[in-house]
């Protein structure tokens, strides 16, 4: 499996720039805001960011990591720290190349005073709401505000001293002196600065004045000479104005703004907005809850990071939004663990099988395969004794049609041991089965069943024994609709009930000491991966349900 791309719209225009000669190499950049974590929407942008700097790495090319954080109200160092371990987790480098936006606010204030200076830019005095109501709208041409002719030396005062603190919040902003009757409503004298009177993670108390993000992007992406501003579909109707801020400022390199579409799943909520209101209402345990589309929640899930990126470039850059099912990535986890992980035993609804003909206290080596198609994963040796535990629904007390395991009268074998033939079972005073019992049959283990026994199956076991506890968390979906956005009452009312279901289950005396982060298949069930967080070998096991092994939405 490789994660090598396809080429594609991007990746052909920049391979042409770098022919033409029209630049000697690639600089790209990933911008998030760090005003929460990363989720599979940015691996999108990472994959291809970054991705683009280490194809081209032979002319020099690299991708820059920038934080944008040029909104004191929102971000948090927290998120800063989070983004930095979930890009590197990805398996993606920025090296040197490690930015802040706040470290450029004196060179955006510069070009402020610059376009002040030209005429290009006005304080004006009105209120939010007045700037909001003579903005027209898309059949209505805006109105000119009384301040749009102020002369530049007495803008330039006022900006002085609104960042100097003399103003309160809103009593002052300043706007590019665009076309107040454009068709693009982005170009209708936008708000270039705004007071605002906070503290903020970089820089303090330095400013009470922060540029607009229409404004500081492309000064950001002009500072650091990235040559391709690589970003999602809707800031299409933003590019007027990103090209207005460069070809205006005196800035040191003309990148050029590319977009293409951002990646939507099915069952799935994507902006950060709604994933902070998920956390911040509990109705999830963290931002890396196993159930998020984080990048720290799928990885906390066991999905790999070499299978988000493969599957990442399976569904390629384009210019056409649409929804991806989430099947598709489920696809490509299951696909990359199938071949990369060991097997393990694992029984999540014990039912006891008692093998009477088993002398009590004694127990038989077998031994077994740890992947069934790579020798070279080897084999491990397990304990068969006379107690077992079985999967529930490996018996049936009247096996119905086509059910080819435990029932009475039926033989079955024990996973990599004997056949075993079941002779009875006992039930409770509710009428549930509390105990099964069999027969092995001697001289079958590693061998054929013997003329005239029928078995048709093979099932998982935990000696009673030598079994140890485990704590298995079942992760489904997360929403039980495809579109939890269009949902009637909101996202949060079509949240899956069964999306966590939590189990007692024993598991091979092995897996008691894996460290966390490991990753196995329990055979028959489904792959799975040590909790992170919670898991202590020896001492408390966690396994998360990674992925079941088929599709159960379908
Ligand atoms: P959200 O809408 O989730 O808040 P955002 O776009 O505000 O995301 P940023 O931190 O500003 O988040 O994004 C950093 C980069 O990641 C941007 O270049 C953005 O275009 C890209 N990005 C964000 N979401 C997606 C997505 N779903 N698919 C592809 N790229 C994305
Ligand atoms: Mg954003």
């Amino acid at each position: 499996m490789s994660d090598t791309p396809k080429t594609d719209f991007i990746r052909e225009i920049i391979a042409a720039d770098l022919a033409s000669g029209k630049h000697a190499t690639t600089i790209t950049r990933f911008p998030p805001e760090p005003n929460g974590y990363l989720h599979i929407g940015h691996a999108k942008a990472i994959c291809l960011n970054f991705g683009i700097a280490r194809e081209n790495a032979a002319s020099g090319a690299r991708c820059h990591l920038r934080f944008d954080d040029t909104n004191p109200a929102k971000e948090e160092t927290e998120y800063v720290e989070s983004i930095k371990s979930d890009v590197k987790w990805l398996g993606f480098d920025w090296g040197e190349n490690l930015f802040f936006a706040s470290d450029y606010f004196e060179f955006f204030y510069e070009c402020a005073v610059a376009l002040i200076n030209k005429g290009l830019a006005y304080v004006d005095r009105q209120t939010a709401e007045q700037i909001k109501e003579t903005r027209g709208n898309l059949t209505v041409p805006g109105k000119e505000s009384p301040y749009r002719d102020t002369p530049p030396e007495e803008n330039l005062d006022l900006f002085t001293r609104m960042r100097a603190g003399e103003f309160k919040e809103g009593e002052a902003v300043l706007r590019a002196k665009i076309d107040m009757a454009s068709p693009n409503m982005n170009l209708r004298d936008p708000v270039i600065y705004r007071i605002m009177h906070a503290h903020h993670h970089n820089t303090g108390d330095a400013w009470c004045i922060y540029p607009m993000y229409d404004y500081a992007h492309p000064l950001e992406d002009a500072v650091e000479k990235i040559t391709h501003s690589l970003c999602t579909l809707e800031f299409e109707i933003h590019r007027p104005l990103y090209d207005w801020v460069i070809e205006h400022c005196p800035v040191p390199a003309k990148p050029r703004q590319i977009e293409f579409a951002r990646l939507n799943l099915t069952y799935t909520v994507m902006s950060k907005r709604k994933l902070l209101q998920l956390v911040k209402e509990g109705l999830v345990e963290g931002w890396d809850d196993p159930r998020m589309p984080t990048l720290s929640g799928l990885r906390r899930r066991g999905y790999p990071a070499a299978a988000i990126r493969h599957f990442c470039q399976r569904i390629g850059i384009t210019k056409y939004n649409g929804t991806t099912d989430v099947a598709l990535l489920e696809f490509d986890v299951r696909d990359h663990l199938n071949t990369v992980v060991p097997r393990r035993m694992a029984v999540l609804d014990p039912l006891k099988l008692v093998i009477e003909n088993w002398p009590a206290g004694e127990s038989e080596e077998v031994e077994i395969d740890n992947h069934p198609k790579d020798p070279a994963m080897g084999t491990r040796t397990l304990k068969l004794s006379r107690e077992v535990w079985i999967e529930r629904d490996d018996f049936q007390e009247e096996p119905e049609k086509k059910y080819f395991r435990l029932g009475p009268g039926r033989y079955v074998r024990l996973r990599g041991g004997y056949i075993v033939h079941c002779t009875g079972f006992n039930k409770d005073a509710e009428g549930r089965i509390t105990e099964v019992h069999c027969e092995y049959l001697p001289g079958t283990k590693g061998a054929d069943a013997p003329e005239g026994v029928k078995c048709k199956a093979a099932i998982h076991w935990v000696s009673v024994e030598h079994g140890v506890d485990a704590e298995v968390r079942l992760y489904d979906r997360l929403f039980t609709e495809a579109d939890p956005d269009d949902a009637e009452g909101g996202f949060v009312t079509v949240i899956n009930p069964d999306s966590l279901t939590k189990v007692r289950a024993y598991v091979e005396p092995e897996l008691a000491g894996v460290e966390p982060e490991f990753s196995c298949q329990f055979e028959r069930l489904g792959y799975f991966v040590a909790d992170q967080k919670d898991h202590r070998p020896g001492v408390h096991l966690v396994f998360n349900r990674t992925v079941a092994l088929r599709d159960s939405w379908k």
